[in-house]
């Protein structure tokens, strides 16, 4: 690659085709693969990924909001699309470009089935969710009665599928917990088939629980991070790779004398001599205030410069003092070697937070 000149994200796609093929080599054959492409392919770019995806032959895709479905639909995207977590007043685009909404509770399922007679559907495909003990989004166990007779009464729309979400896949310490989620789910699949005399997909795994539940993978699993290379276990990270670097450049070096400040409210003050480099990312871009006062570092020619004083929201500021570099060099935020799972551990948080939140602006580079 040749070195960055502004701030960008490369996109790896042999990185994204290798975890899918390291994902997929867990399942067995029967078992679907949907590649959950929500918030940006967690901050990558979801047209790029999901037509790689495509190609590579994904079962199904996942979204969280309707508008995310409709943009993949304008890129290319012909394999169904499941939207996570859709709102009656989209209900009228989702089935104009054939989306397919997880309906979760009697409101929606209601308004879904009179939106879908509106517009003389037939057998539109729906997927229903269980809460099992997330307690986020989903019916509930004792709702199987209503569902089975709404289902029943209305010939526009099919089941065709039916899921939960794990609360704590990886955590093993709640592998109690977890097991009674997923023989808990099994008792409601039974009878949501019993009542309604229909087989819908089961499906239950998110990465973490495709890594550790393989008892649940059931007839699809649902993963979105370790597509993106991160497994929420040292040991699944060693066999992922993570797709995304995050790379900058130096915009401008400082030589400050001790008792010197940097940044907004003087939050910084040089203990000596020091010398500082200013570069073009800031809290508009996903890197948050909870970084600086030295919680995190960035790496300029191999070493760990601290990001000192506050973030700004279109720069940080880190310490160079020890760092032989020059205007215009290239530095990295996150990469395959310095993840930007231990990135976010600087700061007390998650890889999903620090890639979901690289902002738009960003240039993305694809590497094919
Ligand atoms: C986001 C999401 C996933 C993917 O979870 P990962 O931990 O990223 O694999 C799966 N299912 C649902 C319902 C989700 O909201």
């Amino acid at each position: 690659m040749p070195k960055a000149q502004e701030t960008c994200l490369e996109i790896d796609l042999k990185a994204l085709e290798h975890n899918f093929k390291h994902l997929k080599s867990k399942l067995n054959p029967h078992t679907r693969f949907l590649a959950v492409v929500k918030a940006f392919a967690y901050g990558s770019d979801a047209e790029v990924i999901a037509n790689h995806l495509q190609k590579l032959d994904v079962d199904y895709f996942a979204v969280a909001y309707t508008t995310e479905g409709i943009a993949l639909r304008n890129a290319g995207i012909t394999k169904p699309i499941m939207v996570l977590h859709p709102l009656p007043v989209h209900f009228e685009d989702i089935i104009e470009r054939c989306l397919e909404p997880a309906l979760y509770n009697a409101k929606v399922l209601n308004e879904f089935i009179a939106k879908a007679e509106a517009l003389n559907q037939k057998a539109y495909p729906v997927h229903i969710k269980f809460n099992t003990g997330l307690n986020r989004l989903g019916f509930w166990e004792n709702d199987v009665d209503f569902i089975a007779s709404k289902v029943s009464e209305s010939e526009s729309i099919t089941v065709r599928s039916i899921f939960s979400h794990l609360a704590a896949s990886e955590d093993l310490n709640e592998k109690e917990f977890t097991l009674k989620q997923i023989e808990d789910f099994k008792a409601i699949a039974e009878e949501f088939s019993k009542k309604t005399n229909t087989n819908p997909w089961l499906h239950l795994c998110n990465t973490s629980g495709t890594i550790n539940y393989p008892e649940a993978h059931l007839d699809m699993v649902r993963c979105g991070i370790g597509l993106y290379g991160f497994g929420n276990d040292k040991n699944e990270n060693k066999h992922l790779k993570p797709i995304a670097t995050l790379k900058s450049v130096i915009s401008q070096i400082h030589l400050i004398e001790p008792n010197e400040t940097v940044g907004y409210n003087r939050a910084y003050s040089a203990k000596s001599y020091e010398k500082t480099a200013t570069i073009p990312i800031g809290h508009a871009d996903g890197i948050g205030r909870q970084y600086g006062n030295e919680k995190g570092y960035i790496i300029i020619n191999g070493k760990k410069a601290p990001i000192i004083g506050n973030v700004c929201m279109d720069m940080i500021m880190v310490n160079i003092t020890n760092i032989e570099c020059r205007e215009g060099d290239e530095v990295i935020i996150f990469n395959g070697e310095h993840s930007a799972e231990d990135f976010a551990s600087q700061a007390n948080t998650i890889s999903y937070e620090i890639i979901t939140a690289i902002s738009q602006r960003i240039k993305r580079i694809v590497i094919a």
